[in-house]
Order: structure tokens, then sequence, then C-alpha cells
């Protein structure tokens, strides 16, 4: 990465914390956004978080806080921000048209052979590329929040993306000590959230038929699933939890699997009456105001944290 430039376009939540990331690897990262003074106020939230990691010792990387961001520069300026650049990773908001738009504007900028990569959650690559020329060289590189903490990256390629792309980009996220996970094509909600949502929709469904409380179904991920999930997948899940392996498994429970799965019902509604008495006991166990609401996020963020180091 040494001397390497990416551009950041957009400082929020994503774009900072891209931000980090990349700079982490020790790749140089020029970080810009359209609202005049945000980029400059970004790079001064990057700088505090920096510093708190290094004493909290989870900083990532080889180099110290100060030498990190001695790598950040920030840009009101879109050109300025993306000359030397080799990688563009754009973070605006979640909107078609501004994705639409800002690649448009990016690419006029920029060398045939700069990489340009969305960190939209939902939008599809053929959408927010239409406008592109040479769209061989783009692709969507979706992050879970907080991505300084959650590594998983997926790469969604654009009908048009050149393998080649694919490879640099999961290259430069292997080297920020990012985990890329490749599909192949372009899938509405791409993999994580297709899997997010069934566990989603399942939840929902027993709750809503009295089978189970918010509590309890949110007890069967934390102190059951989600106990080995942080670590193994559910296609190993399958391979140990057989004496002979996925085969083995497949003959013992497919019929089980097949009896459960097809006695699942429709896709809810999430709204109504449903939605009334569902979000109703969740917020007599944490209510949502502010307060209530921060307290749980900052709790969520200390222990991936905690997770992100057991894991190392
Ligand atoms: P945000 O609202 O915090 O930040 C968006 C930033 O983009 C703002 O600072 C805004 O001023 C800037 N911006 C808007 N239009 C711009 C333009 N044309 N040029 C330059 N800057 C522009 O949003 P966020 O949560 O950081 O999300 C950014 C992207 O990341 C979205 O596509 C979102 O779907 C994706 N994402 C978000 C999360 C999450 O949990 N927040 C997770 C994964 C992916």
């Amino acid at each position: 990465s040494e001397g390497k430039i990416i551009s950041v376009v957009g400082s929020g939540l994503i774009g900072r914390s891209w931000a980090m990331v990349f700079l982490s690897g020790g790749y140089r990262v020029k970080i810009y956004d359209n609202q005049p003074g945000q980029a400059a106020r970004a790079a001064q939230e990057v700088r505090k978080q920096l510093e708190e990691l290094q004493q909290a010792q989870m900083l990532r990387g080889q180099l110290s806080a100060a030498e990190q961001f001695a790598l950040l520069s920030s840009h009101d300026d879109l050109p300025q921000a993306l000359e030397g650049t080799f990688f563009v990773q754009e973070c605006v908001f979640e909107e078609l048209e501004a994705k639409q738009s800002i690649f448009q504007a990016v690419e006029a900028h920029v060398g045939e052979s700069v990489i340009l990569s969305s960190s939209t959650s939902c939008l599809l690559p053929s959408a927010i590329f239409s406008r592109v020329q040479n769209r061989t060289r783009c692709i969507v590189s979706h992050p879970v929040n907080p991505p300084y903490y959650v590594r998983l990256v997926e790469l969604v390629p654009h009908p048009e993306t050149l393998p080649a792309v694919m490879d640099s980009t999961h290259a430069v996220m292997t080297r920020v000590g990012q985990a890329p996970a490749r599909l192949s094509k372009e899938v509405d909600g791409f993999a994580l959230n297709r899997v997010q949502y069934a566990i989603i929709a399942e939840s929902w469904r027993l709750v809503k038929e009295g089978v189970i409380s918010v509590q309890d179904i949110d007890l069967v991920m934390t102190e059951g699933l989600g106990m080995r999930y942080a670590f193994i997948g559910p296609m190993e899940t399958m391979h140990l939890n057989a004496p002979e392996g996925l085969g083995d498994y497949l003959q013992r429970y497919r019929e089980g699997m097949r009896r459960v799965l097809s006695s699942f019902g429709p896709v809810p509604e999430f709204s109504g009456e449903e939605a009334k008495s569902i979000t109703q006991e969740m917020c007599d166990l944490i209510p949502s105001d502010q307060q209530h609401l921060s307290a749980r996020r900052e709790r969520r963020d200390q222990l991936l944290m905690g997770l992100a180091k057991l894991k190392k």
C-alpha cells in the first residue's frame, strides 16, 4: 500500500469508517464530501476515534494513530480528492440518483484503470453504474456496520465487471484486514441481507403466532445460533453435526429440514396490528428513546470490539 491513494467519496458514518480501515492498511486516504466543511469535520472525528482506539489497544494495523492520521487528507473539491487515486470507495446517500450522478462525475476525473466501488446496502450494481461509460471497472463493496469490527465485505460485480477488478478489490480488502466474500453475480439483497431477512421473517412469524416472546426469540440467537455463527457458518455447522460430515447430515436430516421449511408461512406484512404489538413488546424491554438506544448501541459496539479481539 506504500504511497497508494484511495479516495473515499461521502464522509458520513460509513465514509469515516472506510477511511479508518484503509488508513490501518497504510494507504493514503483522500476523503471528500459535497457539503462544504463536512470532510474536514469527518477527518477530525477520525483523528479522535483513532486516538481512542489506540488507548483501548484496539487500533488496527502496524502504524500508530498519529501515523495513520498523517495519511489522511480532506477535500471539498472532487477533482482534487480524486487526483492520483487508484481506488474510489463511494459512500454517499443510499439514493439511486445520488449514486448514478456521483459515479458519472467521478469517471470524468479518473483514468480508465481506476476501480469504482460502491458501499450500497441494497441497490444493484447494474442500476448504480448505468451512467458510467466503462463499467468493466465497477463493483459493489458492501460493508457491515461497524466495518472496523465487523470485517465482512460483500463484493458484488456489475454484469460487465472484469474478473481482474474483482481480484484487485479482493486484494485491497484483504490487505486492510477486511474479510471479502465474492458473489459471482448481482442478486437483490446480496447474500448477507437475504440470510438476515430469512432469520427476521421466521422470528417475526413465531412471535406473531404467539409461539415465543420477543425476548426469547432473541435469546434463541444470542445464546444458541449466534454462539457458533461468529466462528462456524451454516455449511460447516451441518458438516460437523453428523458423524460422517455433510453427506451424512443430509441423509439424517434432509426430510426433517424439508418438512419444517415447508411449514414456514408467507412473507410477513411487518405492518398493522402485528407490527404495533411486536413493537410494543420490544419497547417494553428497551424503550425507544435516544438515551436507551444509545446505551444499547454503545454496548453493542463494546461487545463487537471484544469479539473482534477474540477472533484475532
Ligand atoms: P450518511 O448519511 O451518514 O452519510 C452520507 C454522506 O454522503 C453525507 O456526509 C453526505 O453529505 C454525503 N453526500 C451525499 N451526497 C453526496 C455527493 N453527491 N457527493 C459527496 N458526498 C455526498 O450515510 P451512511 O450511513 O454513511 O451510508 C453511506 C452508504 O453506505 C449508503 O449507500 C449506505 O447504504 C451504505 N451502508 C450503510 C451502512 C450503515 O449501517 N449505515 C452499512 C452498510 C452500507
